[in-house]
């Protein structure tokens, strides 16, 4: 048995991360803030429900649990988008046989928690992680319940622990890394579309619903139950904001109004509305990502980003991944491991940020637009004649393992070439024609 390690947070990348430590041989223990939800009541239809996609099943797989995730998950295929009278179209997200999976945040982490455990990882709840001694590798944990103090000393200690990391804060402060926290101008919200009578799905089940409506959007991913937990983004103030929805008439006005098709599926939305809180989005940078031999972050509490990829948990999987690779190489020097990871990583955190806001702009605008669909099937027409030469920017983040900062900079010139395409006359009639493949082709 090789020495201790201490994971703080027991989320979705603290929980792989366990699991990696432990194959290496580590005596790993965690500490999570929260109670433990493998014995507390689940309902994973009314779960928050995340999109997993290549980047975090090639992390899953590499721990050996992938094929226990997709048990759960259920097969997106393609997004329909939903027009302002209920009427559909549809894209797909890559070749048809290509999916990303709408798995429960809940249920994902209950599976990992309990790998982790049978794999010898020692797991406690109610411990909130409140201050770092990190020459010492010493940190302190309050007991959320009974306030008690414990102390706990280990080789190292990852943070795990998202967004408002206090092993993240305690580097900022102790060591002055670099720390941003931009908030955007949308807040959102989670709503629930019900299955029907029978437990059947009232949207079609393996696809990611949309409602584009120019600055904000409404979008649906399935559950196992046949429901689907959906998401309203919308800005704070202006028009179709947050701001004007405040009484029962004002609420059921706007849904009947601009999302006409899911207004009628949700019977107690006012009851809903009210019920579920309204919750803000930011991008949080820091660097760098580690403190010597001592420390390392993992997942949001390095780089949490805006939802719009659907890649925060990919990435946070995928700096598990990585993490674990660097430790096989450079095991016996721990400090080399944890700077070559922090630089690495730093610029595939960037990357991930600047394509979650980008495709907000996608999801929430472009997706309603022919003009933009027709630019995607070009595109894929092309991908598919020169595989080698062009996979698109959705493919490359969601479909393969290429670094988010690789895939955001080819990203940016094939749409500066895709913008010269689409500037073709009659380009909607010739799009098929060899003529527009020899363009590209000659523009790259
Ligand atoms: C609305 C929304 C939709 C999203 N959709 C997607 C999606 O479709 N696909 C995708 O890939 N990503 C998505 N994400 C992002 C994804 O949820 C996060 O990137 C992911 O959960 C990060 O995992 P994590 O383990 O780093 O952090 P978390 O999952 O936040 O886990 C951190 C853990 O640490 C614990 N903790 C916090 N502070 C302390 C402390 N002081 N001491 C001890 N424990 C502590 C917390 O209780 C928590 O359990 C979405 C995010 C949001 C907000």
């Amino acid at each position: 048995m090789k020495n201790n390690v201490t994971i703080v947070g027991a989320g979705l990348a603290g929980s792989l991360c366990a699991l990696y430590l432990s194959k290496k041989g580590y005596k790993v223990s965690v500490y999570e803030r929260r109670g433990d939800l493998r014995s507390e009541m689940i309902t994973a239809g009314k779960s928050i429900n995340l999109a997993l996609s290549e980047r975090g099943l090639t992390a899953l797989r590499k721990a050996g649990i992938e094929n226990e995730i997709l048990k759960i998950a259920i097969p997106m295929y393609k997004r329909i988008m939903h027009d302002y009278n209920g009427g559909l179209t549809e894209q797909f997200y890559g070749n048809e046989d290509q999916a990303i999976y709408s798995v429960s945040r809940a249920q994902l982490n209950v599976v990992m928690m309990k790998l982790a455990a049978q794999n010898g990882v020692n797991l406690y709840f109610n411990q909130k992680c409140t201050e770092v001694d990190f020459p010492n590798s010493k940190i302190v944990f309050a007991n959320t319940i009974t306030d008690t103090k414990s102390v706990v000393y280990s080789e190292f200690l990852v943070g795990g622990d998202g967004a408002f990391s206090a092993v993240r804060s305690e580097m900022v402060k102790k060591y002055g890394h670099e720390y941003s926290y931009n908030k955007i101008e949308h807040d959102y919200k989670e709503l629930h579309i019900p299955a029907g009578q029978n437990g059947e799905f009232l949207l079609e089940k393996n696809a990611l619903h949309i409602w584009p409506r120019g600055n904000f959007m409404l979008i649906a991913l399935p559950n196992l139950d046949g429901s689907f937990t959906c998401t309203l983004f919308a800005a704070k103030k202006g028009l179709n904001s947050f701001e004007g929805l405040k009484s029962k008439k004002q609420v059921e006005n706007y849904f009947s109004k601009i999302f006409p098709d899911f207004f009628k599926m949700v019977p107690d939305l006012y009851d809903q509305w009210t019920a579920n809180p309204t919750s803000s989005l930011g991008i949080i940078k820091t660097f760098p990502w580690h403190i010597e031999d001592k420390a390392v972050l993992i997942g949001d509490s390095a780089h949490a980003t805006v939802p719009f990829y659907g890649q925060g948990m990919n990435a946070s999987l995928e700096d598990c991944r990585v993490l674990d690779e660097l430790l096989e190489k450079n095991e016996k020097d721990l400090g080399k491991c944890f700077n070559e990871y922090s630089k690495i990583r730093k610029p595939n955190g960037d990357g991930l940020q600047a394509l979650s806001l980008h495709n907000f702009i996608v999801m929430r605008d472009k997706t309603a637009d022919p003009k933009f669909l027709l630019q995607k099937k070009i595109e894929q027409k092309f991908a598919n004649t020169f595989p080698e030469k062009w996979i698109p920017l959705y493919s490359m983040v969601s479909f393969t393992n290429i670094p988010y900062s690789k895939a955001w900079s080819i990203g940016k010139k094939q749409e500066a070439i895709m913008q010269e395409i689409m500037k073709v006359p009659n380009i909607e009639s010739k799009w098929e024609e060899e003529e527009i493949m020899l363009k590209i082709l000659k523009a790259l």
